[in-house]
């Protein structure tokens, strides 16, 4: 018997390289993600456009010092409980929490709509949450939620062991998540922050640009704000300090759900500027262009993240 030993064994070194390093397969999966059919493994399921909401508690260690255990439970359970409570009222698709924070994940249908009103009733929430705080414990630190909200492609599995069900979680790759929870970390509960491409997103929707009528308004309610910790072009953010109004905010909050965006009163205040001189008919027809560009390279941005995504994955 002759066996080619050296050709066997080098076969054998090849086979057991090609099994250890799975080349990553990525599968679209817009209009049919399902969380629950989520693999576990070399395979990845890809959403071009996910809009992540990341809640974080202000000085939740202060909080915790000096109180009882059953105390700490029950600020928590009042305030974290309350945010995804808030998160499933606003139809989350995804939902994770980790101790005094966490994020909702929202794709599909009116995503950004859906998630940036969440982000609106967090901060509406967390006011009456901290002066309920306050009133049981006037030594209570400043708290409340800081919230930040990203958008962008992820791919999406499972880790952990195969077979347990209750050995594995989800893992969101890309930079919804990450870019998020950078802008909870630089704001404050006053200040609910967005990404530039989440500004896109919105930027013409008057019922959540302008403020009601109210107090004076319609006013722009956004203002700009730079995020040193992002370190791409997603950094050029807005804020805004309002929160729902009590007698508008639950008609506002409908509208845009509804998929609303036009208010009459935004756009008379519009045309006054024009006649008084705001905008020539050049410069409207200019910023109509600016707007064109800005939305061509909104797109470009999303599938170029898109595309880096994939090449990092395989790449790791
Ligand atoms: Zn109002």
């Amino acid at each position: 018997m002759n066996i080619k030993l050296d050709d066997a064994l080098a076969s054998l070194k090849d086979r057991t390289k090609e099994k250890l390093t799975p080349a990553p397969k990525v599968l679209v999966k817009d209009g049919s993600f399902d969380v629950d059919k989520l693999p576990i493994g070399a395979e990845w399921h890809r959403l071009t456009d996910v809009v992540a909401v990341v809640f974080d508690l202000k000085s939740s260690t202060n909080l915790e010092k000096g109180r009882k255990p059953a105390s700490v439970a029950s600020i928590y359970d009042a305030g974290v409980g309350g945010v995804v409570r808030v998160f499933n009222t606003h139809g989350a698709d995804f939902v994770d929490i980790q101790g005094d924070g966490g994020f909702g994940l929202f794709w599909g249908d009116r995503r950004y709509e859906r998630a940036v009103t969440a982000g609106i009733t967090i901060r509406t929430f967390s006011i009456d949450f901290e002066a309920q705080l306050k009133a049981k414990w006037p030594d209570a630190p400043t708290t409340g939620f800081k919230v930040g909200i990203a958008s962008g492609p992820v791919l999406a599995k499972k880790v952990g062991l195969e077979r347990h069900l209750n050995l594995q979680e989800p893992v969101w790759a890309g930079h919804p998540v990450n870019y998020a929870a950078k802008l909870a970390q630089q704001t404050e509960p006053e200040l609910l922050a967005i990404t530039a491409s989440v500004w896109d997103a919105i930027e013409n929707n008057d019922y959540l640009t302008f403020s009601c009528t109210c107090n004076g308004g319609p006013k722009l309610l956004w203002e700009s704000a730079t995020f040193d910790k992002i370190p791409d072009e997603e950094r050029y953010g807005q804020t805004i300090e309002n929160h729902w109004c009590k007698v508008h905010g639950e008609e506002y909050c409908n509208a845009i759900l509804d998929g609303e965006t036009k208010r009459s009163v935004v756009e008379a205040q519009r045309h006054a500027r024009t006649l008084l001189g705001y905008g020539s008919p050049q410069l409207i027809t200019l910023r109509k262009s600016r707007d064109q560009l800005r939305a061509s390279l909104a797109e470009e941005r999303r599938s170029a993240n898109a595309e880096a995504l994939v090449a990092r994955l395989l790449r790791s």
